[in-house]
């Protein structure tokens, strides 16, 4: 294993990931697994840089001396280039003093329409707009320093007038502020280092690990029961070698690889997603939904020849151990392959060097054999649709068992309702690029047992609970629970568009109407709009019907609200991840939008 080139506490050149941009940085750690220095800027942004991608403080001097005897054709050849920079008008190539520094309110009086982040900044670089050059010599020096200090000003005057400075001590002072009031405390390294292993680091992992399949069988037992109170708890436990099932398994497996197949088809056409970390940016195939059409045809077919549906009924808990067995070998496969990757292929937050934890949360950040993406595959296909014909094999296991003509109308919603979800996920299939799952989770146990056992056999359990249990709605009860489903499916809709369009492309016309706060990253903030009503609406939507859901089965056991109660803490628990990851990005940005934003999903609640 190489050695460790820069020193914690070290001030070097970090690169800006996915440009040619270099900043002054803090080493603040170095993780020797992924071999991924931490880095922090002077606003307060933390990323993980790979070795190649730092240079010491003193490396472009170094490199002046070669190009200051590059002929005129050159540097203006280099100029040209869209990763350097012009020579700015004002600078004087003759060694006179560079033009007076630019005072502070001059900067602000540009024009703020003109703000542009970095990125930008830098794709315009023809247009001489770029702030920076590898090769500076020390005559330009000031000067590029000057410009490099005031685009930097102009991305950290954020449009709602409030601005703030990269001045080190400064910054730390005012972070510091906006985080007392905010209600949080700064977090230190080695705070960050801890709540880098969440979950209760190896321990809790291992507990994870064992506890999810515990929970799920014990659910599904206690589901079948006539009497499924938490008063008959525990259920009973029925014999081990009962749980097994050979055709269950070869189900389960063929339905894997049908949906490999379709996935696989060259339908639908190929978009990338966003940029990564480490710079590189991966192609999707986006065909989640003519898959699902395929997928509904051949029930349709399965269905007009008698095959029984309710089979599913019948083996749902040998079809769940099924399941957990092909997601923990898979997730070893996942592990094994994670070793081979290069390192900036790795997902940080997987990598703290525990066997157990790196198990569960996933080395790899996209595992892929050839174009074939394991994670994005498995986010929306098998266990999402999977999850339809399940509840669709409960409905016709209803009819059976209760001895209907047609099912009952609480089973009927329970079924639309999640029908709903899941296709409006497989619809906007892109919208799961810049979701955390895709962008930042490494792919483990923690995904594919989310995605493959958790999400069919556990979001099932309202259809499930309503075969055995059931409960007649009255009309207007029906119609309560659908106007809340679908305020809950409006805000959970418009939020994650709204965020993947603003993604997408942030200089939509569409979206010119919102409030935006700047981030040294060269991404904004949406601080208005659903992003400006909590910081996570989407999650307020999707509780929102989470409820809607659980409403059908009546109030006779918790059972039933055992998924919503399971999703407000999993949604706490996400935010509160997904919150520190964006501290971690955005620095003083992300507290400024706390502070304009105060609630974190529920207005005046959390
Ligand atoms: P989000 O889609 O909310 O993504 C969070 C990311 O959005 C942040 O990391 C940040 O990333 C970006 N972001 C945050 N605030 C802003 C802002 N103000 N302006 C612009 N960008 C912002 O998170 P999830 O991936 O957790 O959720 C996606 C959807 O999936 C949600 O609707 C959620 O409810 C649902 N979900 C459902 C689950 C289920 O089991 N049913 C489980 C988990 C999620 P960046 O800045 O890098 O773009």
């Amino acid at each position: 294993m190489p050695a460790k080139t820069f020193s914690d506490g070290e001030m070097v050149m970090g690169r800006w990931p996915g440009s040619h941009l270099y900043y002054e940085v803090q080493v603040t750690g170095y993780n020797k697994n992924t071999q991924l220095y931490t880095v922090k800027y002077k606003d307060g942004t933390e990323l993980n840089l790979k070795e190649s991608d730092i240079k010491s403080l003193n490396f472009f001097k170094t490199k002046k001396s070669s190009s200051r005897s590059g002929s005129r054709q050159r540097s203006r050849s280099r100029s040209r280039s869209p990763a350097r920079t012009q020579t700015p008008k004002h600078s004087n190539s003759r060694g006179r003093e560079p033009r007076k520094p630019v005072e502070k309110e001059e900067v602000q009086k540009e024009d703020i329409s003109k703000l542009k982040p970095v990125h930008q900044v830098q794709e315009n670089s023809t247009n001489n707009k770029t702030t920076y050059v590898t090769d500076y010599t020390e005559e330009k020096n000031k000067v590029y320093r000057l410009v490099e200090h005031k685009t930097r000003k102009e991305i950290l005057t954020d449009q709602l007038g409030l601005p703030y400075s990269l001045q080190a001590r400064r910054e730390e002072a005012k972070l510091v502020d906006l985080e007392a009031k905010d209600g949080h405390l700064y977090a230190k390294k080695q705070a960050v280092q801890i709540q880098e292993q969440g979950f209760g680091a190896r321990v809790g992992a291992a507990f994870m690990i064992l506890l999810l399949p515990v929970v799920l069988i014990l659910l599904l037992l206690m589901c079948a029961q006539d009497d499924p109170s938490i008063l008959s708890f525990p259920p009973r436990i029925p014999p081990l070698q009962t749980l097994w099932n050979g055709t269950a398994l070869g189900i389960f497996v063929l339905w894997f690889l049908f949906q490999a197949l379709l996935y696989l088809l060259p339908i639908g056409k190929v978009i990338e997603g966003v940029p990564l970390a480490n710079g590189k940016t991966l192609k999707y195939r986006i065909n989640a939904f003519y898959a699902f059409l395929m997928c509904a045809t051949a029930i349709g077919v399965a269905l007009y020849n008698e095959v029984n549906l309710s089979y599913i009924y019948d083996y749902l808990l040998q079809l769940a151990v099924s399941a957990m067995m092909f997601a923990f070998v898979f997730s070893i496969y996942l592990y094994a392959r994670s070793w081979r990757v290069p390192a900036d292929e790795l997902a940080p937050e997987g990598n703290t060097g525990s066997y157990v934890y790196d198990f569960f949360i996933g080395r790899e950040l996209n595992p892929r054999i050839r174009n074939f993406d394991l994670k994005y595959f498995c986010e929306l296909r098998p266990g999402l649709m999977g999850w339809v014909v399940i509840n669709l094999g409960l409905l016709f296991a209803e009819m059976k068992v209760q001895n209907r003509d047609v099912p009952s109308l609480a089973m009927i919603l329970v079924n639309c309702f999640q029908l709903l979800y899941v296709l409006d996920a497989l619809w906007n299939e892109a919208g799961i690029l810049t979701t955390m799952d895709i962008v930042h989770e490494g792919f483990g146990y923690m995904l594919a047992f989310g995605d493959l056992v958790w999400v069919p056999f556990v979001y099932s359990l309202q259809a499930f609970y309503l075969v055995n249990h059931p409960n007649e709605l009255s009309w207007p009860l029906a119609l309560a629970i659908i106007a809340l489903n679908t305020v809950g499916y409006i805000i959970f809709r418009a939020a994650n568009s709204q965020k993947n369009a603003f993604r997408r492309n942030p200089h939509d016309p569409k979206l010119a109407h919102l409030k935006t706060i700047p981030t040294a990253t060269g991404k904004s903030l949406i601080v208005s709009g659903w992003w400006g009503f909590v910081r996570h609406p989407n999650y307020l939507g999707d509780l929102i019907m989470a409820l809607a859901w659980s409403l059908p089965c009546g109030f006779d056991h918790i059972l039933p609200y055992f998924y919503i109660i399971y999703f407000t803490c999993l949604l706490i628990h996400r935010e509160a991840r997904d919150e520190h990851q964006c501290r971690k990005k955005y620095g003083v940005a992300w507290s400024k939008y706390c502070q304009q934003v105060r609630y974190r999903i529920v207005p005046y609640v959390y």
